[in-house]
């Protein structure tokens, strides 16, 4: 057993029953992104490098430390991908949907950050994204913060914070840059490694230091709402409004700036106090600037990002009830004959009822072991074929979940003719 291979540490592997709850969240997501209207945008894992450090950031922890960067065949320095927002910007300037144009898109999949795996934390990861493009009004930042509200609300989960802040304009950075510098000066001697050396070069990404020392510090740091310039100030204040119009409370913090590089204006990140350290579940805000950054016309933006392991790990602690998928219907058989009435029973059914989840007993075994089989499959019925079923053309029916309480119970055990059992399997299930 020794040499058995073992997956990539802080890449894993997502199995059944889990699967089920992953295919829950990407259908509640699929709808609730239909439900305003964004399109949905596949991009590839594989980027050129270039792409992420021109536009996260030189100094940040994403391109300072955590990209999975190689040199391929040819020599070219290539990246899999930390994130979807580059990518997607690459993508709309490289098929010509962003200039002078309004879209509204969403991705799903894996990013790769070589981080420290902890719960929560990991080297591969999953993302859901929206991203609008064109749109320059406090309005859509309002929607796309509303679209993250309903799928985290459809998905059932509770107690989470809405966080909010605004970067201001490049200008308002700025100046707010000098009067952090100065201040972080003053402080220089208390403050953490990483502070230290971002002091100067990213002082803003300082006020997202992880060191509680380096947090006290900041408690009397001037704050950015104060230097705002006042176009942001209203753009701001218009979110608010908006926000408070649709009933969404938030919670202002002044010292929310996020990792990447490319945000202004508007930030926020939605938190929950139940998943330890690894609270921000989604984060999100505006990059006006970043599509012109990667070579294109100016074209504002504003998405948010998802971590869809920090998603499930929320729902199983919350205990959100998720659709089941164990089969309904366990067909076990008894003899050769039962066994080719079965496979063709099996497929009659199924073509009768696209919405049944049927598993024929395979590899025969004694009736004994069929039923636990079909007992641990978590079948609410067994139906048994044997030679006398077949002479009769019936069928036994044998119930595996005495805890049922619907109002279609069903009787223990008991014998049907062929003619009702395709009555008697849709009732076993609402499709
Ligand atoms: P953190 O501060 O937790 O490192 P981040 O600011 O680096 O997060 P973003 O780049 O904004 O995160 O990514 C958006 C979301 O993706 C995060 O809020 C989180 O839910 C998720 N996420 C980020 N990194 C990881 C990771 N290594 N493993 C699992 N989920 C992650
Ligand atoms: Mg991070």
């Amino acid at each position: 057993m020794a040499n058995l291979f073992q997956s990539v540490r802080g890449f894993n592997d997502v199995l059944p029953p889990d699967t089920a709850i992953w295919q829950h969240l990407h259908r509640v997501a699929n709808e609730t992104f239909a439900a305003y209207g964004y399109g949905e945008i596949r991009l590839p894992l594989l980027e050129h490098t270039a792409l992420f450090s021109r536009s996260i950031g030189e100094v940040t922890d994403i391109v300072e430390k955590e990209m999975f960067t190689f040199l391929d065949r040819e020599g070219d320095s290539l990246t899999l991908r930390p994130e979807g927002t580059a990518c997607c910007v690459r993508a709309g300037l490289e098929h010509g949907l962003l200039h002078n144009q309004q879209q509204r898109l969403w991705y799903a999949g894996p990013m790769f950050r070589h981080e420290r795996p902890q719960a929560g934390r990991y080297r591969q990861f999953h993302q859901l994204g929206a991203e609008a493009y064109g749109m320059v009004g406090p309005d859509i930042d309002l929607e796309v913060i509303a679209l993250s509200a309903r799928l985290l609300a459809r998905l059932g989960l509770r107690d989470l914070t809405l966080e909010l802040n605004s970067l201001g304009s490049s200008e308002a950075r700025a100046a707010y840059r000098s009067a952090l510098i100065d201040f972080l000066q003053r402080h220089e001697s208390s403050l953490d490694a990483d502070s230290k050396r971002r002091m100067h070069s990213n002082p803003l990404r300082v006020l997202d230091s992880k060191s509680p020392q380096t947090q006290e510090i900041l408690r009397d740091a001037p704050k950015l709402i104060d230097a705002l310039d006042l176009e942001s100030r209203l753009h701001f204040e218009q979110l608010q409004q908006g926000l408070s119009d649709l009933g969404l409370p938030f919670r202002l913090n002044s010292r929310l700036v996020r990792g990447l590089d490319y945000y202004g204006r508007t930030v926020f990140e939605w938190t929950t106090t139940a998943l330890g350290a690894q609270g921000t579940v989604c984060a999100g805000g505006r990059y006006d600037g970043l599509v012109t950054q990667l070579g294109g016309s100016a074209t504002p933006a504003v998405g948010w990002a998802c971590g869809i392991e920090r998603l499930i790990l929320l729902m199983k602690a919350q205990g959100v009830a998720v659709p089941d998928t164990a089969p309904h219907v366990y067909l076990c058989w008894l003899g050769d004959a039962a066994q080719r009435e079965a496979a063709r029973l099996g497929e009659q059914l199924r073509d009768a009822h696209p919405g049944l989840r049927l598993v024929v007993n395979a590899g025969g075994g004694k009736l004994a072991a069929q039923l636990k089989r079909a007992d641990r499959s978590g079948a609410r019925v067994a139906l048994i074929l044997g030679d006398t079923e077949i002479a009769a053309r019936t069928i036994q029916v044998k119930s595996l979940r005495d805890t049922d309480t619907s109002p279609a119970s069903i009787p223990e055990q008991q014998i049907l003719p062929w003619s009702e059992l395709s009555g008697y399997v849709a009732g076993l299930f609402d499709a």
